[in-house]
């Protein structure tokens, strides 16, 4: 089973505006109203994709609920621990016209000791060496980095995929001592990591540093360029079809259902990175965030190059 973990689930509202201006009313042409977080948008794509899984996380309040009703409605299993606080929406306002997106971002509830506690029981009761594990997006208010070494640990024989950014990607690359099994950090991540030094270096430089020495994948996704990715001690360069992109918000999430799914079907390299990559590209043929068009799957597999490096 693959078990997601989204620790800072959201609603996300997405509103259609032409002609976005700052002090000024406006009519909304279209909305889409989402059970959203990073965690979940994996979920969904993992859905799609045949995978059996389960999510999980903090959630609470209203709109707690409504993300727990969406997700029976997707036919989505779950079992999230109970906050006291409210879960966040985000909006983002999308102006066509101008190519513009406006996004407001709330930071949401804040996570008690106890309910942190019940998350890690509940956790050690998954442990199960078949599971594989993807935790996505940041972290709510009350817990920090620690959140992940304690995870890491308790899950030592499962492999863990972890999408994050910020200190707490730079606590998982430089300072935890039990490591994630994969990371996919887009080039600015990167970039906020190791600094301008990196443009100066090649693509093999690049994956050999030593802070990715006990991550078995890393996969530094470039949007339409693709990827570059270390798997084992292989390197690749990927490159994707060029596509009118839609929406591409979610591609990252969308390429580490590909990965999680490849993990567990036990893919070659070639494939996994081809997987990943698929998924990232039709979700940014999508207007919604975390949904990909699988009858197209097949077509956008035969598209993606991959080679060694
Ligand atoms: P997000 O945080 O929005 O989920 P990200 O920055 O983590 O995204 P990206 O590097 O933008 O991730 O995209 C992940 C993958 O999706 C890319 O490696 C590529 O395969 C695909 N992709 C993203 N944008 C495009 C695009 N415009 N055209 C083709 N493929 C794309």
């Amino acid at each position: 089973m693959i078990i997601t973990i989204t620790p800072n689930p959201a609603i996300d509202i997405a509103y259609f505006i032409e002609d976005f201006k700052i002090d000024n009313i406006h009519k909304v042409s279209k909305i889409f109203k989402t059970a959203g977080g990073k965690g979940l948008n994996v979920s969904k794509v993992l859905k799609i994709l045949g995978s059996d899984i389960l999510a999980t996380g903090f959630l609470g309040g209203n709109s707690g609920n409504y993300i727990r009703n969406e997700l029976e409605r997707i036919g989505i299993k779950n079992k999230f621990i109970d906050t006291d606080g409210e879960t966040r929406t985000t909006y983002s306002i999308n102006d066509n016209l101008n190519g513009t997106t406006t996004e407001i971002r709330e930071a949401g509830p804040n996570i008690s000791k106890s309910e942190n506690e019940e998350f890690f029981e509940y956790l050690s009761s998954m442990d199960d060496e078949g599971n594989i594990f993807a935790c996505s997006g940041s972290l709510p208010n009350g817990l920090d980095s620690g959140f992940y070494d304690r995870m890491l640990d308790i899950l030592e024989n499962n492999k863990v995929i972890i999408d994050t950014s910020g200190a707490n990607l730079r606590h998982i690359v430089f300072d935890a001592k039990k490591k994630p099994y994969a990371i996919k950090p887009n080039i600015d991540e990167i970039r906020d990591l190791f600094g301008e030094k990196i443009d100066s270096m090649s693509k093999r430089e690049l994956l050999e540093q030593e802070a990715f020495k006990n991550i078995p994948i890393v996969i530094i996704s470039l949007g339409k360029d693709g990827c570059v990715a270390k798997i084992h001690n292989k390197y690749y360069e990927c490159k994707v079809p060029k596509i009118e992109a839609i929406n591409p918000v979610g591609s990252g999430d969308s390429s580490i259902a590909g990965l999680a799914y490849s993990i567990s079907n036990d893919l070659s390299e070639v494939a996994t990175l081809k997987y990943s990559m698929a998924c990232g590209v039709l979700n940014a043929l999508e207007e919604e965030i975390g949904h990909i068009n699988i009858d197209n799957l097949e077509s956008t597999l035969e598209k993606i190059v991959v080679n060694e490096i």
